[in-house]
């Protein structure tokens, strides 16, 4: 209601002022000299006179507005002739054209003030009547580079359009740093070509993979070029643009439909009171501009019109102030510029040097001083995010410093919504158990992130829960992790996608490496690892029930048996001959008749046996001869039975010997076992650029070895590690081999980490919604998701029984313990022994029925029935030497001899002993 009440009480006062102070008054002519139609000034123009000549109404001000071209000499007609008017000219506003300078020394020539509102390079001229209210150039250049810095670009490619644009930018150049070995620095500088087409060099950019540019061109080309740098895949998410054009607020961005970070300048707070009021009055007075509608919006004012404004209130304050002082009358006179007598400009001098002094009043853009050159030293500068328009920092000029106006908080959730507003791409690569191929139910078709499962997808899946945002996982083309291609001079891989602007995010079992962490960002890490040796475990030995005849080969046992058969008959011989062993048959004859060799061969069979099984023989010989061939042969059979003992003992509790490995250490001082990684990843990175000796060695060893040791894909490395021609050992990270051996119960981890490293998402350098990533991952690794999530991958959602599984399954076979499996043999052994001792005690025990029979004129059937009786009354101990006849059968002889009971084998080795015993 107060702003309407005095806008109307502004308008009256307008209308009173035309009809009566107007006619009467000498007038202060302000000459403004523009290069085009500047609609926005002449309404500041005007409203401004008209203010002052009607509220303030000390000095009665009007302007001669006039278009000057180009050319030099037009322009300084145009201006000589407004001079030579009657009113002549207090003060004049020039152009920022080229014609801009001639104007500048004839009036600086005659004393007349001279407002510039443009940029103007750093110039150590002493012009006393010149104010230039645009910041001062190496001031303003300072101000750029503070303002880069604080962006904290680690690298950036300057756009600049013509030289001016490249003085501007001589603050910032001094930012850049040289890489020192690469001899590359990380600011580049490329100019715009005549245009209007710069694809190429957005091309050129967009294959230098920098995300960072400064762009300094004229107003009216930002909008062509940032729509050609769309076109480039330049204007994504994670591109950010430094637009130096003070004016570039005034752009309607919205056509473009990016999602990059374009950040501007302004000299002037258009969000103050004050400016809104001035703009509101400039939109009350009725001039007619050509019949134009001007766009006076608060965001549509141009820099240029802020600072005519200041200029020109800061002028007619000054005029006023001295015109009321008395000491002046501001009287201007005509002057003639072709007129070599004539007298320069009788106030000019005072007008620009009180002007330089005096305290401004209210200005749009901020606070006012000039040095003695009439340069703008005192100005601030808005950084300010064009797409939610917010000012993010302010430079001073005052005392050189920039201080942030949105918090960490702010700018952060600035970039969760923008994040929330596109689909983020996903880029990640094929691997179990971070991402498969999700098999599709029979009639069922799969799309988008349904065809994937993993861990990475689950993990994202929680990411993007908890900050709020959709994605889409793709694969990479080639598949791989991501290192730098020496030939091709770029990244593969997920760090190529997110280089390239393919993805906003990678993941996978993705290393955090120094080299990757140079060109993208990570995450904090979701998983923490190590490299180590994946190798198989020994071969476990086939169980043989056998096993007992492994500790010597066949050659010793088939030997063993032909020294005891031939050491048996040795024996025999030499107990024959040696007297010692032909004995008294009755010792208490002391004159026998004959002498008895209890050695034929069947006792010899025995002893030697009996001394080969370590369990000794109740007869010894005792000839000296004999007795040395038994000690030989006993300590042959001790050394045979103890080396057995040890060798059976190892067989039967250990598996095959082989020569085996512990660590790094052990598999570099060998040759036999080959070892390789993953071609291209962080583990053959870590060999490659590790100073450590063995790991040093090891890299040589692997890097020469033919065919190659490398592999493309951790599966391929783990075949090859599982391929029983292959003796190889694949040095893969832990994580990866924790999940192999969960059920590739043939493979086992050898030796501990060789090194310590994570797994992180990774997302284009500076990515700004990076912290809320790293928010997301310590909420999961707080509530136990990611222990959840690896549980589930690792164990529970596998296809196959885990090896602890199978293992309880299974006998212990290569424990310390020895399963039924490895001493089955004994067993049989000692099952068929006894079931051919069994046969044998059976065909005895006929044949002696048949003998009983004949002896004893019983039918055999009835011989056999009584003796079976017998055999079957276990209580009988005794037996008759003839045999009870059964009540049916008479009474008949039985055979009374000793050998009654003996079996067939005895009684076949007695008669060939018999036939042997040459005395017997
Ligand atoms: N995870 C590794 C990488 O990111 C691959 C490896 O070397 O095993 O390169």
């Amino acid at each position: 209601m107060k702003i309407v009440l005095q806008n109307v009480l502004w308008l009256l006062s307008f209308v009173a002022y035309q009809y009566f102070c107007l006619e009467n008054q000498a007038v202060t002519n302000i000459g403004v000299f523009f290069s085009d139609e500047k609609y926005q000034s002449e309404i500041a123009l005007n409203t401004t006179i008209y203010k002052k000549n009607t509220v303030d109404q000390r000095a009665n001000f009007k302007s001669t507005i006039k278009h000057v071209p180009a050319d030099s000499f037009e322009a300084s007609k145009i201006l000589c002739e407004t001079l030579n008017t009657d009113d002549g000219v207090a003060a004049v506003f020039g152009t920022e054209s080229a014609a801009s300078s001639i104007l500048e020394s004839i009036c600086n020539q005659f004393d007349v003030p001279y407002m510039i509102t443009s940029w103007r390079p750093p110039s150590f001229k002493k012009r006393h009547t010149v104010l230039n209210f645009f910041p001062e150039a190496e001031l303003f250049a300072h101000a750029l580079a503070e303002i880069v810095k604080s962006l904290q670009w680690n690298s950036f490619v300057i756009i600049y359009e013509n030289e001016e644009g490249l003085i501007r930018m001589q603050e910032i150049l001094k930012l850049q740093e040289y890489e020192q070995n690469s001899k590359q620095n990380n600011v580049l500088v490329k100019q715009l070509g005549s245009g209007p087409d710069h694809r190429s060099l957005l091309k050129e950019i967009k294959n230098l993979t920098e995300n960072n540019i400064i762009l300094d061109c004229k107003t009216e080309n930002i909008i062509p070029i940032l729509k050609q740098a769309k076109d480039q895949r330049l204007l994504t998410l994670y591109n950010n643009y430094f637009l130096t054009s003070l004016d570039a607020h005034t752009l309607d961005y919205s056509e473009l439909g990016t999602e990059a970070n374009i950040t501007t300048i302004r000299i002037f707070d258009y969000n103050t009171t004050t400016f809104h009021h001035t703009i509101r009055r400039w939109g009350l007075l009725p001039f007619d501009y050509d019949g134009k509608v001007i766009n006076l919006e608060a965001d549509k004012i141009k820099t240029e019109t802020v600072l005519f404004y200041d200029a020109l209130l800061l002028l007619t304050d000054c005029i006023n102030d001295l015109e009321s002082s008395h000491t002046h009358n501001i009287a201007t006179n005509p002057i003639d510029c072709y007129n070599e007598n004539q007298i320069r400009s009788e106030f000019g001098l005072t007008i620009s040097a009180y002007m330089k002094e005096r305290k401004p009043s209210l200005t749009l853009s901020g606070p006012l001083k000039f040095d003695e050159s009439g340069h703008r030293i005192d100005f601030n500068v808005h950084v300010v995010d064009v797409l939610d328009k917010k000012v993010i920092a302010n430079w001073f000029a005052s005392n050189n410093s920039l201080v942030l106006s949105r918090s960490s908080n702010e700018t952060e959730n600035a970039a969760v919504a923008n994040l929330q507003k596109i689909l983020v791409k996903v880029s990640s690569r094929l691997g179990e158990p971070y991402l498969m191929v999700k098999k599709a139910e029979e009639g069922e078709e799969l799309y988008g992130n349904e065809r994937y499962e993993g861990y990475s997808m689950d993990l994202i899946k929680e990411v993007a829960k908890l900050i709020g945002f959709k994605f889409e996982f793709f694969i990479t083309s080639d598949g791989k992790y991501g290192n730098f291609d020496e030939t091709k001079k770029k990244w593969t891989g997920l760090v190529g996608d997110l280089l390239e602007g393919r993805a906003h995010l990678a993941v996978c079992d993705l290393t955090i490496t120094h080299q990757r962490r140079e060109v993208v960002d990570f995450s904090m890490p979701f998983m923490t690892l190590g490299i180590s040796i994946l190798y198989r475990k020994e071969d476990k030995k086939e169980i043989n029930m056998f096993a007992f005849l492994d500790p010597f080969s066949i050659s010793v046992w088939i030997y063993t048996a032909t020294l005891y058969l031939i050491i048996s008959v040795v024996l025999f011989f030499i107990s024959r001959m040696t007297p010692g062993d032909w004995e008294n048959p009755h010792p208490c004859d002391e004159n026998p008749e004959e002498l008895e060799n209890i050695w034929d061969i069947k006792n010899c069979l025995w002893l030697t046996l009996g001394s080969i099984m370590t369990q000794g023989c109740d007869i010894l010989p005792k000839g000296i001869s004999s007795r040395m061939a038994v000690s030989m042969w006993w300590f042959f059979s001790l050394i045979m039975t103890s080396s057995y003992t040890a060798n059976l003992a190892a067989f039967l509790t250990k598996d095959r010997m082989e020569p085996s490995i512990d660590s790094a250490e052990d598999l570099s001082k060998q040759t036999k076992i080959k070892y390789g990684a993953l071609q291209g990843g962080s583990t053959f990175a870590f060999f490659k650029d590790s100073n450590f000796s063995t790991y040093q060695k090891m890299w040589m060893s692997m890097s020469s070895a033919r065919p190659s040791v490398f592999v493309q894909n951790n599966k391929d490395g783990v075949k090859k590690v599982q391929a029983p021609k292959e003796n190889y050992a694949f040095l893969m990270e832990s994580t990866q081999i924790e999940y192999e051996i969960e059920t590739k119960c043939d493979l086992k981890q050898v030796g501990n980490w060789l090194d310590t490293k994570t797994y992180g998402i990774a997302m284009p350098m500076n990515s700004p919604y990076r912290s809320a990533i790293n928010k997301a991952i310590l909420k999961l690794q707080e509530t136990g998701k990611l222990n959840e999530l690896k549980n589930i991958w690792w164990k529970e959602r596998r296809n196959e029984p885990s090896c602890d599984k199978k293992a309880e399954g299974e006998d212990n076979a290569d424990g310390a313990e020895l399963a039924l499996a490895n001493v089955g043999g004994v067993f049989f052994v000692l099952g068929v022994g006894i079931g051919i001792a069994f046969v044998l005690a059976i065909a005895e025990f006929l044949w002696n029925v048949k003998s009983v029979s004949v002896e004893e004129h019983m039918s055999y059937w009835e011989a056999l029935k009584v003796e079976v009786k017998f055999a079957c009354n276990v209580w009988i101990t005794k037996k008759r030497t003839k045999p009870v006849a059964s009540e049916s059968s008479s009474s008949s002889s039985r055979k009374s001899d000793k050998i009654d009971n003996k079996s067939i084998v005895h009684s076949i080795l007695h008669s060939a002993g018999s036939f042997m015993n040459l005395n017997n």
